[in-house]
């Protein structure tokens, strides 16, 4: 062995689940009764330093998901941090490469959730072992180490590299600045913890007031069940928020495409700032259609927590399809293609709005949106990060919010790892919490 290197000498994986469907957390019109659940990976290697990633899933499935993992196992044991930091882009091109497995996905399904948790772990312990949370790691990238960390596979026809590398060299005047202000005052947010369907009235009244006096200036909804419901819900809310603070509504992919159109009309007096998720998330065509019909409503069409990978973003902006970009650190495989995603919507003019909530997402995307600001975007305008309120207590870094806003982490690493005890306890199905 080269002495200096260090070495991935094994992969774990732990099937961690949340029993959260006791509370109706998380209801939506789709998933009345999700267990949050994570795919937890830890990288050993043959030094004291470790990586952690995880991804999201809410329960059933999320054993197939560990399965995924350790069928990378070949692709990553052996692995050196050295490899990784001189060209990530390469070698996640390798790990979403690999023949055989690749027939399960590509790029997409549980073999690319499961990529996800290898590969922010990956990032995690590039970060720890640099010293510095992955938001400012990659803050203080060149343009060049940027652009190496990407797969631009399949995206020249809307980016190449020589262009991404332009945009990111326009950013660079004012970076210094940009990561000063965001330690000082922390990236924009919004909350989704007082609409979930299953609340009752009085619940989501006292919810949104605590929201109001907590600070908060955006507020997302659940939408898409019953019609006379959601208008009976949103007048509830908005006499409690007013009519300054954005409302964002969110359907979850429960509509046809006529169904969204016919159901936002019917919703328009309520003044939404997005409709999210209104149909399947593949239905690029759709979502298009959603969004010339939203137009003269004042309505954007945002949607990307299902997005499966960067291709099916670039086609979303190419349509002009939606109007928030909604990305996710677990959906997308890893921080790599996020990195791609922040670069094709800043070609594109559109604002990312990442995907949060669950187990661990508000943890590890809010770096995303760090990032997007420091040094591809540059803009915070018209952009907020979603914060719910759960689970964050099982992390060693959790996320910290403040009047509305993430303040920028200051640990090294992804803030992905889990205490000691949680895994004990919320291992399934041998955790005291499942026994
Ligand atoms: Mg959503």
């Amino acid at each position: 062995m080269i002495p200096g290197l260090m070495r991935i000498t094994r992969l774990e994986v732990r099937d961690i689940r949340f029993p959260t469907s006791k509370g109706l957390d998380g209801s939506d019109a789709m998933n009345p009764d999700p267990d949050y659940s994570s795919a937890y990976v830890i990288l050993h290697t043959d030094t004291e330093w470790k990586g952690y990633g995880s991804t999201f899933t809410i329960g059933r499935g999320n054993d197939v998901v560990c399965a995924a993992v350790m069928a990378h196992e070949h692709l990553v044991v052996g692995l050196t941090l050295e490899e990784f930091r001189a060209a990530p882009g390469a070698v996640w091109r390798r790990l979403t490469g690999d023949s055989q497995l690749r027939w399960i996905g590509p790029d997409k399904g549980v073999i690319h959730l499961a990529l996800a948790a290898i590969v922010n772990a990956l990032w995690d312990l590039y970060a720890r072992h640099a010293g510095k949370p992955v938001w400012k790691l990659v803050s203080e990238f060149t343009p060049e180490q940027f652009v190496a960390s990407v797969d631009f596979r399949y995206l020249t026809d809307a980016l190449t590299p020589q262009e991404a590398l332009e945009l990111l060299r326009r950013a660079e005047p004012g970076k210094a600045e940009r990561i000063a202000r965001l330690e000082r005052e922390g990236y924009p947010a919004y909350t989704t913890s007082a609409g979930w369907l299953g609340y009752p009235d009085d619940k989501i009244r006292r919810l949104c007031r605590e929201a109001v006096a907590e600070g908060w200036n955006h507020i997302k909804v659940k939408v898409g069940r019953d019609l006379q419901d959601d208008i009976r819900r949103l007048g509830i809310i908005r006499e409690e928020i007013g009519w300054d603070r954005k409302l964002m509504v969110d359907a979850n992919q429960v509509w046809d495409v006529p169904q969204a159109i016919e159901w936002m009309q019917s919703l328009a007096p309520f003044k939404p700032w997005w409709i999210e998720e209104p149909t399947s998330p593949d239905d690029v065509l759709g979502h298009a259609a959603i969004a010339r019909a939203m137009e003269p409503l004042g309505i954007g069409v945002a949607t990307g927590e299902h997005g499966m990978n960067r291709i099916l973003f670039k086609q979303l902006l190419q349509a002009r399809a939606i109007s928030f970009c909604q990305i996710d650190s677990c959906r997308l495989g890893g921080v790599n293609e996020n990195l791609a995603v922040l670069l094709l919507a800043a070609k594109f003019g559109v604002p990312v709005c990442p995907h949060a909530g669950g187990v661990g997402l508000c943890e590890f995307v809010q770096h995303m949106s760090m990032i997007d600001f420091t040094s591809v975007s540059g803009s915070w305008d018209g952009r907020v990060c979603e914060f719910v309120d759960h689970l964050h207590e099982h992390f060693t870094d959790p996320c910290r919010i403040r009047a509305g806003r993430y303040l920028a982490p200051e640990k090294a690493g992804y803030s992905t790892e889990m205490h000691a005890e949680t895994l004990a306890r919320y291992e399934f199905p041998g955790g005291t919490e499942w026994r």
